[in-house]
């Protein structure tokens, strides 16, 4: 078919997760995310889950050769530069994803999903499937500290404990570039959270140990029962900020500031019975509202 249309072929993100049929985590919350940052992208899906607001009750992998189709295709016609993976599914889906990626050179964000908020796993960074298919292929990880635990094998009870062990994960991958360590699970009590973006700095010689950089930011955490798709929230944010700033120290910043912003816009709604979603809709209604008085 001839190319009747004069523009290039616009950069677009791909998601790669599992579906939540309750719309709070998963593909759904990263569509959502990345739609109300302005950046279109697709969705591939490497699992079907059952769930509500109450819980996962179960979870169906898709066939992994059916998951590598599913992204070939998509990176085949589509400009995709930017992929945000979740939730794996098992470890065939893991050997698909990295196959599907081999010669992709664009970013790759992977929130290292292990289970859902209720304690259901879904299967597992950790897992030496994982570390060989997918963190191979990643450039920046946003693990929260439970994650951080199984992956690095260490304990990260303080902040300390949580560098060295991101530190110790550059080892895993030549690509990896940074690690963003979100720390709302750490002492769940304080009334402040500390997210880093701890950075490879680029002049690290081969198989020398890199000089990292770090950043934080610090914020009055935010009380709520909707946290429903936080981590999925997240990393798909920081995606959409990447693309659109091209710079990873801003898209950390701005992402922080969204997530705050949400999280505050949704604590007041009740939706299910259990541990309710965030309002990504209404972030984009709270967003008119303050450009509506802008002079
Ligand atoms: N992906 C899927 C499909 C899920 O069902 C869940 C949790 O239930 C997650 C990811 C992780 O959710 P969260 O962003 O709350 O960590």
């Amino acid at each position: 078919m001839t190319d009747t249309h004069p523009q290039h072929n616009r950069p677009v993100a791909l998601s790669i997760a599992g579906s939540d049929p309750s719309g709070g985590a998963g593909i759904q919350a990263d569509i959502k995310t990345f739609t109300v940052i302005g950046v279109y992208c697709g969705a591939a899906i490497t699992a079907l889950t059952s769930q509500n607001t109450l819980g996962v009750s179960s979870y169906l992998p898709l066939p992994a050769p059916f998951v590598k189709k599913q992204i070939q295709d998509v990176l085949d016609d589509l400009n995709v530069t930017h992929i945000k993976i979740g939730m794996v599914g098992n470890q065939e889906i893991a050997r698909a994803i990295g196959e599907a990626l081999e010669g992709f050179a664009g970013e790759v964000i992977y929130d290292p999903v292990i289970k859902s908020s209720g304690g259901v796993s879904l299967f597992a960074a950790g897992s030496t499937a994982i570390t060989e298919h997918v963190i191979s292929r990643t450039t920046v990880l946003t693990p929260n500290i439970a994650e951080l635990e199984i992956i690095s094998g260490r304990t990260c009870g303080t902040e300390d404990s949580a560098l060295a062990a991101a530190r110790d994960l550059f080892a895993l991958s030549a690509r990896l570039k940074a690690v963003c360590v979100k720390g709302g699970h750490m002492n769940v009590q304080a009334k402040t959270i500390t997210d880093f973006l701890v950075q490879k700095t680029p002049a690290a010689p081969e198989g020398e140990e890199p000089d990292l950089q770090i950043s934080r930011i610090d914020h009055p955490r935010i009380f709520s029962r909707n946290t429903h798709g936080t981590g999925c929230t997240f990393a798909s944010a920081l995606t959409a900020y990447l693309m659109k700033t091209g710079d990873l120290n801003q898209a950390f910043r701005s992402t922080c500031a969204f997530m705050d912003s949400l999280l505050a816009g949704s604590t007041a709604y009740v939706i299910g019975h259990g541990i309710g979603p965030l309002l990504h809709h209404d972030f984009i209604r709270a967003k008119d509202e303050t450009d509506r008085t802008l002079p």
